[in-house]
């Protein structure tokens, strides 16, 4: 059972079942002096149904539903603000957590895809120089429920892809984010098969590494931003800890493991990391790894000194990068007029 969440002997707070998952509820049910199959229908009531009351719960005797009310409940996060993008439609949701904190959500429509970008952390601590998110530190992790109800409290909009590339870094709260995707990716949850779940890193190594020994069939893009240590540094002080050598060693023994291709994501910014010299390099860097490179021009942040290339270089940093490296693709950013496109995230 979750560390964080008082014992059923512990009767000065209620639980909050929301970000507990079958093992937990089994133990929980124990407690209870009730049958441990019920935890998978309980499972299944809270995250694919979406039940929010124990009433709801019709599958459970009256007496259990009893029992878990006067000791439990199942919380939220509470939508505060939804804003629609004048440009694409894409749109931004600002949820509050039950202590108070804030955390943005971006919901995505491409033709049939509707993908959802999940926070994983209120701020980040890792200060990504050119990152809105990243100028706010980190106040806390969130909890798996916390991550998995961002999507719950948007289902109506039928998501079928994730991304957790929302505020924060998913491997510096790795516990709460693998139970998350567990949640996401079962069934008794939200039923994403594992291929429509993609984490999305600035770079720790040893996570990777971590990550694909779950043997989770899940994607992974890695934030690259920049070829060389001198540039990738300046952008993202991760690099000093983890240099790019350490971190393509560990994304190559992930692709050789998982026998999967990854992405590198490259943000473009104006007369950073945009120039042929620099596209020749990264066609380097990545050679014999198995890989796409997405490539999304920069969406300027106040106060922050960068700008978005124009879009001729842009174009000429596409074309002189394919087909040097393998695949590559230009992503429009989406929800720029309403603050919601990549590294724009702030609250
Ligand atoms: S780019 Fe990602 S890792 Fe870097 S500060 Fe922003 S949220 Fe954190």
């Amino acid at each position: 059972m979750n560390r964080e969440q008082p014992s059923v002997t512990a009767k000065t707070q209620k639980m909050n079942l929301k970000g507990m998952w079958v093992g937990d509820f089994e133990q929980l049910l124990g407690e209870l002096g009730e049958k441990r199959y019920k935890a998978r229908q309980l499972a299944s009531w809270i995250y694919a149904k979406g039940a929010t009351d124990f009433s709801e719960m019709t599958e459970l005797s009256k007496d259990l539903r009893e029992k878990l009310s006067r000791i439990a409940t199942i919380n939220g996060v509470q939508l505060v603000r939804r804003q629609v993008s004048q440009k694409d439609l894409s749109e931004k949701f600002l949820f509050k957590l039950s202590d108070g904190e804030k955390v943005e959500t971006v919901l995505m429509w491409e033709a049939d895809r509707v993908t959802a970008c999940v926070s994983t952390q209120v701020g980040c601590p890792l200060g990504c120089t050119f990152c809105a998110t990243g100028q706010m530190g980190c106040k806390r992790n969130l909890t798996a429920g916390e991550i998995v109800d961002q999507i719950i409290a948007l289902r109506d909009n039928r998501i079928n892809h994730v991304v957790l590339m929302g505020m924060g870094e998913p491997f510096l709260n790795y516990d709460e984010v693998l139970k998350a995707i567990k949640i996401m990716n079962n069934e008794m949850g939200l039923s994403f098969a594992a291929k429509r779940i993609t984490v999305s890193t600035a770079g720790i190594p040893a996570m990777i590494q971590k990550l694909a020994d779950e043997n989770l069939k899940l994607k992974l893009a890695i934030s690259l931003n920049a070829p060389t240590d001198a540039k990738r540094t300046k952008l993202m002080p991760i690099n000093k800890k983890h240099p790019v050598k350490e971190l393509l060693a560990a994304v190559k023994a992930f692709v050789k493991k998982t026998k999967r291709g990854v992405t590198f994501e490259y943000v473009l910014i104006r007369d950073i990391n945009d120039s042929e010299k620099d596209a020749l390099a990264l066609s380097k860097l990545v050679q014999g790894i198995r890989c796409k490179i997405n490539l999304i021009p920069y969406n300027p942040v106040d106060d922050l000194p960068y700008d978005r290339p124009s879009e001729e270089r842009i174009l000429a940093f596409r074309d002189y990068l394919y087909p040097r490296a393998p695949a590559v693709t230009l992503r429009r950013s989406k929800g720029e007029d309403i603050l919601a496109a990549c590294g724009q995230l702030r609250v």
